[in-house]
């Protein structure tokens, strides 16, 4: 079924920003100790928007692929490193899809423009025992909606990049094993109203990333209208100028905007499974064992927890790496 959400108003240019709005209270406060009272002028002027905005997508909506175990992958086996380098496009040089600008996850560092993030970290690692050198990559950016097109055409030879592992998925991607566990949440102004799900109306519009399980799951939760963008960072400022009322998107992502915003909050309970894989082209079992081979090694020294408690412990709290499951 393919829902549309037609009636809902779209957004409007019109709509006062927040900081009009805090602009507005600053003036009347600063007339109680003065003569004059300036209100600011109601200003129609256009609000900036992101390419590829879309303010009544279509979604998939109805039955679910579960056709599936989506978190069974293959069993490491004895996958060499020389045998999965020989499975590459470039044998010196592994390709990975990666996000540039998903804070905490795969960002670029402002001060050294180097990448950096729990994403980041999982795929050095991985490059490092496959290649025996950390340095020997090269790192794609790529939206959501890139990915499973990326590792099929040969672009690259994995993505790491916030991707819960799906039946639908499945049919186009192979995926390792499970390495992070998340859930799609909201976030929200501070003080908005919104405290989860359940206070979403028809009026609401939801900001999230197209070509993402995001768009779905609010879709059919909610009877909140969706507003996909092609990069779910374009949210942050459309929810900042008052353009939607919230964001919705996994929490680990979330957890990143709201650092970069401390005006804004994560509310409600996570309403999705959201179990990340790392992707490969389709066939490509060699490289997702010899990578199962190395999460298997990364949850047993320690690297998985280290990386987990440099970037995400203190935002969403303690937690041990999943437990692998192989399909054979
Ligand atoms: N994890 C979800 C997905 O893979 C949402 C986040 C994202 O788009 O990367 O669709």
């Amino acid at each position: 079924m393919i829902l549309h959400r037609s009636t809902v108003p779209q957004s409007s240019a019109k709509r006062r920003p927040r900081w009009a709005a805090a602009l507005g209270a600053c003036l009347v406060a600063a007339a109680c100790s003065g003569p004059v009272s300036i209100e600011p002028p109601e200003v129609d002027v256009p609000t900036p928007l992101p390419e590829g905005i879309d303010f009544d997508p279509e979604i998939e909506t109805g039955t679910a692929d579960d056709s599936c175990e989506p978190v069974a992958s293959y069993s490491p086996g004895s996958v060499t490193a020389e045998q999965a380098r020989a499975t590459l496009g470039d044998q010196d040089l592994v390709v990975i899809g990666i996000s540039q600008s998903t804070n905490l996850m795969g960002y670029r560092d402002p001060v050294t423009g180097d990448l950096a993030g729990f994403d980041i970290d999982i795929a050095k690692a991985i490059v490092s025992h496959l290649m025996g050198d950390e340095t020997k990559v090269k790192w794609v950016p790529m939206t959501s909606g890139d990915r499973e097109e990326a590792v099929n055409s040969g672009t690259v030879d994995m993505v790491v990049r916030t991707m819960t592992m799906t039946c639908k998925r499945w049919n186009s991607v192979e995926f390792s094993s499970e390495y992070y566990h998340g859930g799609q949440r909201l976030l929200v102004p501070t003080g908005s109203g919104i405290g989860g799900l359940g206070d979403l109306t028809a009026d609401h519009q939801v900001c999230t990333g197209k070509g993402s399980t995001s768009p779905r799951n609010i879709a059919e939760q909610s009877e909140a209208q969706p507003v996909t963008v092609p990069d779910f960072n374009d949210c942050l400022v459309l929810l900042q100028q008052g353009t939607v009322d919230a964001i919705t998107t996994d929490d680990c992502i979330l957890a990143g905007m709201a650092i970069q915003d401390p005006t804004l909050e994560v509310v409600g309970e996570a309403f999705s499974q959201e179990p990340y894989g790392i992707a490969f082209a389709k066939g490509n079992t060699d490289l997702a064992r010899y990578v199962n081979g190395v999460l298997e090694t990364m949850r047993e020294d320690g690297t998985w927890q280290d990386i987990y408690d440099k970037w995400l412990a203190e935002h969403l709290g303690a937690a041990t790496a999943p437990d692998p499951v192989y399909q054979d």
